[in-house]
């Protein structure tokens, strides 16, 4: 296919989305190019999928936890709520800065640290949930537009590294229908997202694992992952520069002035970011929540020179 035709593809999507009433200007989903191909990515360019895909995740949008996501957003500041430390430490998967040369934001999560018995002490499970849909929502409202300002192109995708140190079968049990969720989640309402996955610390009985299910994916999905057992320190540093990459991962950074790099949410997001949760209100000693929808939109703005060919410039 031609990128001609993946553009021509583009604009009848977004011509039948508005004449059907699924796409509407300003709509938080993100109304820019990026977003679309996202979803015809997530569907190999056919339109009837798409479209469907496209209409569940604006119902998903306006129904999930009650309220919407765009009203979970305004009561919940993914990077400042009451129990964010606890999360970070018992649930730590967190946007941490960019891969430099390709400015994909970098999402790091360490699922031997994740302890959701000690975690459920502090937090109700209802509240873990929805840090998780404004943490997912993140992504796409925030942090893909500021790697895209910092880089000066569109940037529709992040690299994940997952760390699986100590992370052990009965950990799994535990948190694997949780994570089922975020993955399902992530597919449905967030596609095409993740430009490239890490894993690091997989024990040799993952990596056979690994191998035996590879030949059943698809090329693509099977180039974005890495699987990398202990001697991961090389891999990284060639994707993400040291001192952007955790020292506990072998790069420098230790955002010893945020708490450290699993608390900091430390990026290209950050700059100029006016925060509408607790500790933002009270440095504040007001909140004023129109900002956050300016932002998005601004963002967006900046962000909608979408490649028309359907295909990241990395
Ligand atoms: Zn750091």
């Amino acid at each position: 296919m031609t990128g001609q035709s993946y553009s021509d593809i583009l604009t009848t999507f977004r011509e039948q989305l508005v004449a059907e009433d699924i796409l509407h200007e300003g709509d938080s989903i993100g109304t820019d190019d990026e977003t679309l191909l996202r979803f015809l990515r997530a569907r190999k360019f056919d339109l009837t999928q798409s479209k469907k895909m496209f209409k569940d995740c604006q119902h998903w949008r306006k129904t999930t936890s009650d309220v919407g996501i765009d009203e979970l957003y305004h009561r919940m500041d993914p990077f400042d709520f009451p129990e964010r430390e606890v999360v970070a430490e018992c649930w730590p998967m967190s946007f941490h800065k960019v891969r430099v040369k390709q400015g994909r934001p970098v999402n790091i999560q360490v699922f031997g640290g994740m302890d959701l018995n000690k975690l459920y002490r502090s937090c109700t499970p209802e509240r873990h949930w929805e840090s998780v849909l404004v943490s997912a929502e993140c992504l796409v409202r925030e942090v893909l537009p500021a790697a895209a300002r910092a880089a000066g192109k569109p940037i529709g995708t992040g690299l994940v590294i997952v760390d699986l140190k100590g992370f052990g079968l009965g950990a799994f049990w535990q948190i694997k229908s949780l994570v089922r969720d975020c993955f399902q989640i992530s597919q449905d309402y967030y596609p095409e997202t993740m430009g490239q996955l890490a894993v690091i610390n997989a024990p040799s009985t993952f990596t056979v694992i690994w191998n035996a299910v590879k030949p059943w994916l698809a090329k693509e999905t099977v180039e974005k992952v890495d699987i990398l057992g202990g001697n991961y320190k090389d891999v990284l540093l060639s994707l993400v520069d040291a001192e952007n990459l955790p020292a506990s991962l072998g790069g420098t950074c230790t955002c010893s002035e945020f708490g450290g790099c699993n608390l900091s949410g430390a990026g290209p997001w950050q700059h100029g970011r006016a925060g509408w949760g607790p500790k933002s209100q009270a440095v504040r000693g007001t909140v004023n929540t129109e900002q956050i929808g300016d932002d998005a939109e601004q963002s967006r703005a900046v962000s909608n020179t979408a490649d028309q060919t359907g295909v990241e410039s990395s």
